[in-house]
C-alpha cells in the first residue's frame, strides 16, 4: 500500500518536473536545455540525498537518529533506522540469553567444558579452571590430551566410548578426585562435564580400608582355631564321639571362613589399584592345564569330564597369579554347578576381535533374570544351594575384576537345565602370539 503510494507520488513528482521543464522550454524555446538542467537538477538532488545516507550510515553514533529526508529519501532513511534499532534489539535479547546461560554455567561448581571434534578446547567455566587448572585465554583451542595428560584419560578418550564414567586424580591437585563424563553433541563435538568427588571417594575408600583391615584382623584369630580344631581332629580317638560332628562341622565352617576372608583380601587387592603390576605374557595354556588339573582333583569322585582346547602360541599380557584366580573360579564353579559325570569344555582362542577364554557346562544352568546381577558381591542365585556348595560368593565379583584390569570383560550365556558358558574376551592389545 505504501509503496503504491509512494510510486503514485514518485510519477507525480516527475511529471510535475516535466511540465515545469515545459514551461522553461516555452519560455525560452530550447526544449532540449530545459529538459537537460531539469533532469541534471533533479539527478543532483538525488545525489546529494544518497551522500547523506552514506554519510550517516558511516558516521553515525550509536542508536543516532537518520537525518531528515525529503519525499522517498525520507522512507529510506526511516526503514534503514527501523531495521537497524530491530537489529539491535534482538541482539540484546540473544546477549541477554548467553550472559544468562554463561553466569549459570560459570556458578556451577562441576566443570563444563566444550571441545571440538578433535578434542580442542572451545569454551570452560570457571569450575574448569579451578579443577582442572585450565587457564583463560592461553589454553583456548589447546588439545584437553595435553593439560589432562593422565594416561588412563588419553585411552579413555581416543578409544571414544564415553558409556562408563572417568575417575582420575586432578591434575592439579593429587588429592581431588574428579569424574569425567563426555558426551558428544552435533558435529562430532564434545561436551565434558567434571565433577568432584573427593568426598564419596574417601567414602569408598573408608569402606574398602574397613573390610581389608577386618579381613585381615580376623585371619590371625582364625588361624588360631583352625589350627587347634585340626590338631584335635588328628587325634579322633581321644575324642568323646558326641563332640567328633560339631567338631568336624566347626573344621569345615572354620575352612569356609578362610576362604571367604582369602577372598575379600583378594577383592581389597585388586581394587587397590587400577591395572596389575606385572604384565608379561602368560602362557594360558600350561596355566590351564594345571587349573583344570586340581578341578580335576576337586571334582574327586564325581568324575566331571574335562575337555581342553588351548592355543599353545597365544599368550596373554597381565599377572599369572590374578589370571590364575579368575580362570580356576570359573572352572570350579562349573565343576561345582554341573551333575557328576558331565562334560566340561574349556576353550583358549583368538580371532580378529582378541583372545578369548570360554568355559562350557552342561550344568543345571541359570535364570537370565540373575544373569545381569552375578557379578556383584554376595550374590547367589540359590542361597541354600551356595551353601551346599562352599561357595564364597565372591567367586564372580573377583572374575569380573582380575578382566577389567586386563582390558577384558565377561559374558555370560546361559539356558535352566542345560548349561551355562561363560566367556572372556579380551581386545587384540592384551594378546601376543608366539610360535
Ligand atoms: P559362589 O562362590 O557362590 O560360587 P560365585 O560368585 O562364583 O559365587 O557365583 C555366584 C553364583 O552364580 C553362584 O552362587 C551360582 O548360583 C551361580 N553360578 C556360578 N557359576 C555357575 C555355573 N557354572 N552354573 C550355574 N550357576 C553358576
Amino acid at each position: 500500500m505504501l509503496n503504491h503510494n509512494w510510486r503514485g507520488a514518485l510519477i507525480r513528482r516527475l511529471l510535475l518536473l516535466l511540465a515545469g521543464c515545459l514551461l522553461l522550454g516555452l519560455i525560452s524555446g530550447e526544449y532540449a536545455w530545459a529538459l537537460a538542467f531539469g533532469l541534471a537538477g533533479y539527478l543532483g538532488w538525488h545525489l546529494s540525498q544518497l551522500l547523506r545516507l552514506h554519510k550517516w550510515l558511516r558516521e553515525r553514533q550509536e542508536d543516532e537518529p537518520p537525518p531528515d529526508g525529503y519525499g522517498l529519501w525520507g522512507e529510506v532513511f526511516d526503514s534503514i533506522y527501523h531495521l537497524q534499532r530491530r537489529d539491535l534489539r534482538v541482539r540484546g535479547r540473544l546477549q541477554a540469553v548467553i550472559d544468562r546461560v554463561q553466569e549459570s554455567t560459570a556458578a556451577l561448581k562441576d566443570a563444563v567444558i566444550m571441545l571440538d571434534s578433535q578434542g580442542n578446547l572451545e569454551w570452560w567455566n570457571r569450575a574448569a579452571e579451578t579443577l582442572l587448572g585450565l587457564k583463560s585465554p592461553q589454553d583456548s583451542g589447546q588439545a584437553i590430551s595435553n593439560l589432562v595428560r593422565h594416561p588412563r584419560f588419553k585411552e579413555y578418550f581416543e578409544q571414544g566410548n564415553f558409556h562408563d564414567n572417568l575417575e582420575l586424580p586432578s591434575p592439579i591437585n593429587d588429592r581431588l578426585r574428579l569424574q569425567f563424563h563426555i558426551t558428544r553433541y552435533g558435529n562430532r563435538e564434545h561436551l565434558m562435564l567434571v565433577r568432584d568427588v573427593t568426598r564419596l571417594h574417601q567414602l569408598e575408600q573408608m569402606r574398602k580400608d574397613f573390610v581389608a583391615n577386618v579381613s585381615h584382623e580376623l585371619r590371625t584369630p582364625l588361624t588360631v582355631i583352625t589350627g587347634y580344631l585340626e590338631t584335635l581332629l588328628d587325634n579322633v580317638e581321644q575324642i568323646n564321639p558326641r563332640w567328633l560332628r560339631p567338631m568336624q562341622q566347626m573344621q569345615q565352617q572354620a575352612g569356609r571362613m578362610q576362604n571367604l576372608l582369602n577372598d575379600l583380601l583378594l577383592l581389597a587387592k585388586l581394587e587397590a589399584t587400577d591395572y596389575p603390576s606385572d604384565s608379561q605374557p602368560v602362557a594360558v595354556d600350561l596355566l590351564l592345564l594345571s587349573i583344570t588339573s586340581d578341578a580335576q582333583a576337586l571334582s574327586g569322585a564325581r568324575r566331571h569330564r574335562l575337555q581342553l582346547q588351548a592355543d599353545p602360541h597365544l599368550k596373554l599380557k597381565g599377572s599369572e597369579a590374578e589370571l590364575r584366580s579368575a580362570f580356576s573360579n570359573l572352572i570350579f564353579n562349573a565343576v561345582k554347578y554341573s551333575p557328576d559325570e558331565s562334560e566340561i569344555s574349556i576353550r583358549w582362542w583368538s580371532d580378529e576381535q582378541g583372545a578369548h577364554l570360554a568355559v562350557q557346562d552342561s550344568g543345571i544352568g541359570i535364570e537370565a533374570k540373575h544373569l545381569p546381577r552375578l557379578t556383584e558381591r554376595f550374590y547367589r542365585v540359590d542361597s541354600s544351594r551356595a551353601s551346599h556348595t562352599g561357595g564364597t560368593g565372591l567367586g564372580l565379583a573377583i572374575v569380573k575384576h582380575v578382566l577389567l584390569r586386563h582390558r577384558g570383560r565377561l559374558d555370560i550365556s546361559s539356558t535352566p537345565g542345560k548349561g551355562s558358558t561363560f566367556t572372556c574376551h579380551f581386545p587384540a592389545s592384551q594378546a601376543v602370539r608366539r610360535h
